[in-house]
C-alpha cells in the first residue's frame, strides 16, 4: 500500500529553498524553538483582530479580544507592549477604513490541492499543498486575495518587494483551483508598526545623577530639573493614537496577477518537490550558512548548527511540534458566506 501524500505548505518550500538543513529540522524532525518569536506572536494577534473586525465591525469586540489575549499585561512587559500597540493599530484602522470598497467573501480560508508535474499534468503522489489566505474579497465582479501585513517601515522599497511575494501568487492559483473562483489580484493591507516606547521614568538614583550633572554644568550651580516619571498607560495610548492618525501608518496596495506567473511558480514548486524527495532519499539536507542571519537575527536553528547537533542543546531549547501549525484555523464568530 502506498503512503499518503504529505501535506506541505509554502512556508515549508520556502524554507527548503532558503536552507535545506533548517527545513529538515522544522519539517522532517519537527523541532521548534521553545522561545516564541515575538514578531510572529504579534502578527498572529493582529491577524486575529483583523479577522474579528472584518467579521463584526465592532470596535468593542476587538478591544475585548485584545484585553483577553494580553491579560498578563499588568505584570508582563511584552504583553503590555503588544496590547498598547495592537489597541492603537486597531483603533486607527477602524477610523481609517470606516467603509470598505470591497465585500468580504471569506476570511481565514484554508485550501488544499495537488502539486502538478507541469511536463505531464500528473499530480504528485508524495505531496499536497495546503495553505490559508487572510481573506477573499470582491470588488464589482472581480475577486481578490486580501493579505494582511505588518511592517516597521512602509516605503517605496517595501512596496516594490511585494512583487517577490511568491506565496500569495501560488496561493491565488490554488484558491482558483480549489474553490473555483478566478482571482484577479491581491490587495495588500499593510499596517505600520510604530516604534514608540512607553516612557519608563527615572529611578531616584538616575534622577540624582542627572541632577548632579546638570548642576555641574550650570553657571549658577542650580537646576530646575525634576525627576522624570513613568508615562501612564493613558498618556502612552494617547501618543500612539496620535501616531496612528497619520495617513502613512496604513497602506493598501493592489497587485494584479498574470497567468504566466502562475505557470512559472507551479513549475518551480514541482522542482522543489523533486529536490526534497532526492534529499530525503539520500538523507542529505545541506546547510546554507548565507541564510543564518538573513532576518538580522540568528536563524531559529542556529544553536543546533553551531553546536554540531548537540542533543543537550536540542533537549533544552527545542520542542517537538506538528509540521504545519500555520494552518490552524482561527475561531470564526460569524458564518462564512457560501460560494
Ligand atoms: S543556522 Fe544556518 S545553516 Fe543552520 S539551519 Fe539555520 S540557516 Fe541553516
Amino acid at each position: 500500500m502506498s503512503a499518503l501524500p504529505m501535506t506541505s505548505t509554502y512556508s515549508m518550500w520556502s524554507l527548503f529553498r532558503n536552507c535545506r538543513k533548517a527545513c529538515e529540522y522544522r519539517y522532517v524532525v519537527g523541532l521548534a524553538s521553545r522561545d516564541k518569536d515575538p514578531n510572529l506572536s504579534f502578527g498572529s494577534l493582529i491577524h486575529e483582530c483583523l479577522q474579528l473586525w472584518h467579521e463584526t465591525r465592532d470596535p468593542d469586540a476587538v478591544i475585548a479580544l485584545l484585553d483577553r489575549a494580553c491579560a498578563g499585561r499588568v505584570s508582563d512587559d511584552n504583553a503590555r507592549r503588544d496590547w498598547h500597540l495592537a489597541r492603537a493599530i486597531m483603533t486607527g484602522y477602524a477610523t481609517r477604513y470606516p467603509h470598505e470598497e470591497f465585500e468580504i467573501v471569506a476570511l481565514e480560508k484554508t485550501f488544499e490541492g495537488a502539486i502538478i508535474n507541469p511536463a505531464t499534468g500528473a499530480a504528485s503522489r508524495s505531496f499536497l499543498l495546503a495553505g490559508k489566505v487572510d481573506g477573499i474579497v470582491r470588488i464589482g465582479g472581480d475577486h481578490y486575495i486580501l493579505e494582511h501585513k505588518t511592517a516597521a517601515i512602509i516605503d517605496a522599497d517595501y512596496l516594490e518587494r511585494l512583487w517577490t511575494d511568491f506565496q500569495i501568487a501560488i496561493y491565488s492559483h490554488y484558491v482558483e483551483q480549489a474553490l473555483g473562483i478566478p482571482i484577479t489580484g491581491v490587495i495588500y493591507n499593510v499596517l505600520g508598526k510604530a516604534r514608540l516606547q512607553q516612557g519608563k521614568g527615572e529611578t531616584e538614583e538616575e534622577y540624582l545623577a542627572r541632577r548632579a550633572e546638570l548642576i555641574a554644568k550650570s553657571k549658577t550651580g542650580k537646576t530646575t530639573a525634576k525627576r522624570r516619571l513613568a508615562e501612564s498607560d493613558e498618556e502612552f495610548q494617547a501618543r500612539l493614537v496620535e501616531k496612528y492618525a497619520e495617513p502613512e501608518m496604513f497602506h493598501r496596495e493592489m497587485l494584479y496577477l498574470s497567468r504566466d506567473r502562475f505557470d512559472t511558480l507551479r513549475a518551480e514548486l514541482w522542482e522543489l518537490t523533486q529536490a526534497f524527495l532526492d534529499a530525503r532519499r539520500r538523507g542529505v539536507f545541506y546547510q546554507n550558512t548565507s541564510f543564518c542571519f538573513n532576518y538580522h537575527r540568528p536563524c531559529a536553528y542556529f544553536p543546533i548548527c553551531r553546536s554540531s547537533g548537540n542533543p543537550n542543546v536540542i533537549d533544552n531549547f527545542y520542542q517537538r511540534v506538528a509540521p504545519n501549525e500555520e494552518l490552524r484555523v482561527l475561531p470564526a464568530t460569524t458564518t462564512e458566506p457560501a460560494f
